[in-house]
């Protein structure tokens, strides 16, 4: 295929959730796949300077999706949305409505009532230019409305659903241009569609309601038809739709909770791929719209983890850090990381799926933890081998001039020699439960390593006092 030109066309009324991305996604890897062009567009009539503008650039930005040209403003548009509005009047393809609200309501009942679909009644189709011009003179509120055709249907092929046809009559005449003044989306994205010349329009199925009405528009201008595949809704794993509003699949939260863009990516474009990481060349060759499949699809985050603890693990540490430079800074986390991150990152690498869990399950090396005492003590049970065990342990510890993993290990291994298991594991038991305060560390003679000596012996300290 040549000469794509696809775009993504946000609302800036939320954060991206992982619904919206999956279109981005689309719609840049297939214009990717095709040598062709992607534009931004940020369809914000209303406000000018939106708060979510900026997030969704951003947004974009930190998942490496990046757009030809300038980003397009539908704010910036406006003369250029008039100018088709004069053009279509003059054309007689739209018309002045001035139906107050509440004939528009009573309309709206009439029908329900009688158990048709609501529809304007097309009263102010054909009304005189004295009257238009009398109405306005007297400052009679209007919209723009478009004529849409009464006859025949529409049809478009779309990649993922297949032949559609909608009957014409069933479909309104539109409201184009607000009485506030303000222009709609179904006209906007149509006209701007246009001018970018947009060959492939990708997105939600959601809008496939409002393709045959796009596409009467486009015909009424003469303008060429573009080719529709929209993509079905992602549903969050209790099979509900996914809001812009649920914190636990908007891109935001995704990144405060430490997931990279590269698995983000990955389960988007190939979520049956789970045990090996993918780059993005693959990504592009083997992306496929035709394959994308009619049904919804749902939001598995126990994958998305998975698939993030894959990637984490096959980055280097120098790289792991430089991401969690950047993931304390975003979070605007004040998480003291000391000089023995890299270490950090070396002993804990495979175990953990996001930043976020990272600093939780280390959080024991930086922090004291709530240990509570009173349990150990219960453990020990009076124990007299237990006993002499940690109190030549903690002599030990204390012994070690060069702090070092392996000598650690020598303390504790030879400690240990000829005891018997169930000692063995009442000592780890409880080492563990007094430096970090959890069940399950890495090895114990890693995070005595961590934490220092300083603080291993304060902390074992706290038990032996008990018997001192
Ligand atoms: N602004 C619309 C949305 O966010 C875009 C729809 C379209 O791509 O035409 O749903």
């Amino acid at each position: 295929m040549k000469n794509i030109n696809t775009r993504f066309a946000p609302s800036p009324t939320g954060n991206l959730h992982i619904g919206n991305i999956r279109i981005a996604i689309y719609s840049w890897l297939f214009s990717k796949k095709y040598n062709g062009n992607f534009f931004l567009r940020i369809e914000n009539t209303k406000e000018k300077n939106s708060f979510y503008i900026n997030k969704i650039i951003y947004q974009l930005k930190w998942l490496k999706i990046s757009w030809n040209k300038k980003i397009i403003y539908q704010s910036n548009r406006n003369k250029k949305y008039e100018k088709i509005i004069k053009l279509m009047i003059k054309n007689n393809k739209a018309y002045y409505c001035f139906c107050s609200k509440e004939r528009l309501k009573n309309i709206k009942e009439t029908q329900i009532l009688n158990k048709e679909k609501p529809k304007y009644d097309k009263l102010c189709r054909n009304l005189n230019y004295k009257t238009i011009y009398n109405n306005i003179k007297n400052n009679k509120k209007f919209v723009i409305r478009f004529k849409n055709p009464d006859k025949n249907y529409t049809y478009f092929n779309d990649l993922i659903y297949g032949n559609l046809k909608f009957n014409n009559k069933e479909l309104d005449d539109l409201i184009i241009k607000k009485s506030n003044g303000y222009f709609t989306y179904n006209f906007c994205s149509t006209v701007d569609d246009f001018y970018m010349k947009i060959t492939h329009i990708i997105r939600g199925n959601d809008h496939i309601s409002n393709t045959p009405r796009q596409i009467n528009i486009l015909k009424s201008l003469n303008c060429k038809i573009p080719k529709y595949i929209h993509v079905p809704i992602t549903l969050d794993i209790n099979k509900n739709k996914i809001s812009k509003h649920n914190n636990n699949y908007n891109i935001e939260e995704l990144i405060k909770e430490g997931f990279l863009y590269e698995s983000i990516l990955h389960f988007i474009t190939n979520p049956n791929i789970i045990n090996n990481i993918i780059n993005i060349k693959y990504i592009i060759n083997n992306f496929n719209i035709n394959k994308i499949s009619k049904s919804s699809i749902i939001f598995d985050k126990k994958k998305l983890l998975y698939i993030n603890k894959l990637y984490i693990s096959k980055l280097s540490i120098y790289k792991i850090r430089k991401r969690i430079f950047f993931y304390l800074k975003y979070t605007n986390n004040k998480f003291i990381i000391n000089k023995n991150i890299n270490k950090i990152l070396k002993i804990f690498k495979n175990r953990f799926s996001t930043f976020n869990e990272l600093f939780i399950i280390t959080k024991y090396i930086f922090y004291n933890n709530n240990i509570n005492i009173q349990e150990i003590y219960l453990y020990i049970n009076s124990n007299k081998e237990l006993i002499e065990i940690i109190t030549k342990f903690l002599k030990n510890i204390n012994n070690i001039t060069i702090w070092r993993i392996s000598n650690i290990k020598n303390i504790i291994n030879k400690l240990l020699k000829n005891k018997n298991i169930n000692i063995k594991k009442k000592f780890y038991f409880i080492i563990r439960k007094l430096i970090s305060g959890v069940d399950k560390t890495p090895e114990l003679y890693y995070i005595i390593y961590l934490i220092g000596k300083k603080n291993t012996i304060e902390r074992i300290n706290l038990i032996i006092n008990y018997y001192l």
